[in-house]
Formats: structure tokens, sequence, C-alpha cells
């Protein structure tokens, strides 16, 4: 079967991380250290080559990393759409550098409507909830496109979340059933994990949004397994399959298309999650309607 290189790849620039959530599935236990910003360019530019579009920078938290205003600017210079997801405890100064205005789509972190909740997973504490709300205001403002990420655990799995998803007006909220891994979070997670049937009456109770043009995009554990095109520090590719990351080859020695080869990935599960959507279609007139 021909094998289809992945539009958007989630690049997990280093594991250094200011938070500390409780089911963090991106802990990299086992990597250490990271590619030099050169490397981390030179992996870019052999992605794009073989045809990746969308460039996400991620962690760890890669507000942290020393040269992220400089990636998201080649990033863009490269012809990717660029996006990144933070928990925003540094993104405003990076919004506010040149990187600002060569960000497409800004994605953020959040757990809960209030900070209590927010603090329970270990993920932000007194003014986080605020944070969030003001650093989507100021994304939005330099024309970037925000989108949420939500993870359901037994904290906050009987909440209602419309009030802030509604101030926010996101143009997509990411809601992901807490998912274990092991090696990266398998001693924490156990008491926030939810079922099925849990995670879709969380699912069940938000999908209203949808009809108010606020597209609530659903993942749960086997939608999220083996649909990312996931890049760790290192420059490998790596998968999740059977719960567990595999590392493949080194990007710049197998070159971008042969590391993806050495590890379990599925485009087509990519685009059944709904992955592959316009990222791209540009939809001034809905931003300006939530605005008001
Ligand atoms: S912000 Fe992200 S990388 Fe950091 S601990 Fe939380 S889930 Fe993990």
């Amino acid at each position: 079967m021909e094998s289809v290189f992945p539009k958007a790849i989630n690049f997990h620039l280093l594991r250094e991380c200011n938070a500390k959530c409780r089911y963090c599935f991106a802990t990299f236990r086992e990597t250490h250290g990271r590619l030099s910003t050169d490397d981390a360019l030179a992996v870019m530019a052999s992605v794009r080559a073989a045809g990746g579009q969308k460039m996400n920078f991620v962690g760890g938290e890669p507000t942290l990393h020393p040269d992220i205003e400089r990636l998201v600017c080649e990033a863009k210079s490269m012809g990717f759409t660029t996006s990144i997801v933070s928990n925003g405890k540094r993104l405003a100064r990076l919004l506010a550098s040149s990187a600002g205005a060569a960000l497409d789509w800004v994605g953020l972190s959040v757990d809960s409507a209030t900070d209590e909740g927010n603090a329970a997973v270990g993920r932000g504490g007194p003014g986080y909830t605020q944070q969030i709300v003001d650093l989507a205001t100021q994304a939005q403002g330099l024309g970037a496109r925000v989108k949420l990420n939500t993870v359901v655990t037994k904290v906050n799995v009987d909440e209602d979340m419309h009030t802030l998803i509604r101030q926010i007006a996101p143009e997509r909220w990411k809601v992901f059933q807490a998912l274990r891994v092991e090696g990266q979070n398998e001693t924490r997670i156990g008491p926030l994990l939810v079922t099925a049937e849990e995670f879709a009456r969380f699912v069940a109770r938000h999908q209203g949004l949808n009809r108010e043009q606020i597209p609530l995009v659903a993942e749960d554990n086997d939608a999220m397994t083996d649909s990312y095109a996931m890049i760790d520090p290192l420059g490998r590719f790596f998968g999740n399959t059977r719960g567990v990351h595999s590392v493949g080859r080194p990007i710049l020695q197998a070159g971008a298309a042969g590391a993806l080869a050495s590890v379990g990935f599925a485009n087509d599960k990519l685009v059944a999650r709904g992955g592959d959507y316009d990222w791209d279609r540009k939809d001034g007139k809905r931003r300006l309607a939530m605005a008001l």
C-alpha cells in the first residue's frame, strides 16, 4: 500500500515544562536533550520537502525553547501553516515578538472553567483561567486563529464549560479522553481516567456548541492512538501503539519519509479524527460575529 505523508506534523521541541499536569502523556522521561536549533530547522525542512504542510510546535512547553521565535518565523518562511500549543505561561511575550505575526494558529490548554479545576489537575494556579482568556484575545487581535484543548478527567467530567468556551469563541475546541501511556504517565493517571461512557457524556453535554459555530472535536483513546504524526525532541517520529511510545529512526539520517515509515502511524486515522481539516480557511466574518 502506498504510504501517505501526513500534512499535519506535531514537533515536540523539548521535554521541559513549567506545568505539572498529572495526566501528561508527553513527559519524555526516556528522552535526554533536544536537537540544536540548526538541526531542528533541518528536520522541519525535511518534513516540508516530504509533503508536510502544517507545523504545530508542542512540548513540553514550546515557549520554553530559547529559539522558539526563530523556529516559528522560519517555519512560516518554509511555507508551513504555523501553530503552537501552549499552557500560556510564557506565551504573551512570544505573541508580542515577530513570531506573533507568523503564527496562524494558537492552541491554548484549559481543562476547567475555574482556577480550582485547573489547579486540581496540576495545570495552573490562581488566575490561570483569565490568563487563557486574555491570551486568546491577544492572539485573535494579531489575526491568529485560536483553538482550545481540554483533557477530560475525573476532575472535570461533570463540569459545564459553556460560559468559558463561548467567551473565548475558539475556531476549534479539541476534547480528549485522558490517555494512559506506559512510560509517560502510568504512575499518576489512574485516579484521573474516565470511561468511554463518561467521556461521551461530557461531549454530549457540550455538543450544542457546534450549532454556535464552535466545532467540538472529540477524541477518545482509540482516536488518539497512532493518529498523530509526532516528532520527539531528538528529531524522531514516535507513535503510541499499544499504549507505549515507540521511536523511529532520526529524520536527519533517514529523511522524513523514511523515518516515518519506521514507526506506527495511520494517516487514515488522522483523517478520521478530523486532523486534516481546512486550516487555511479564512473566516473573518465569523470571528467578527463572535466578537460582537
Ligand atoms: S502543559 Fe502539556 S507538557 Fe506541560 S505538563 Fe501539562 S500536558 Fe504536559
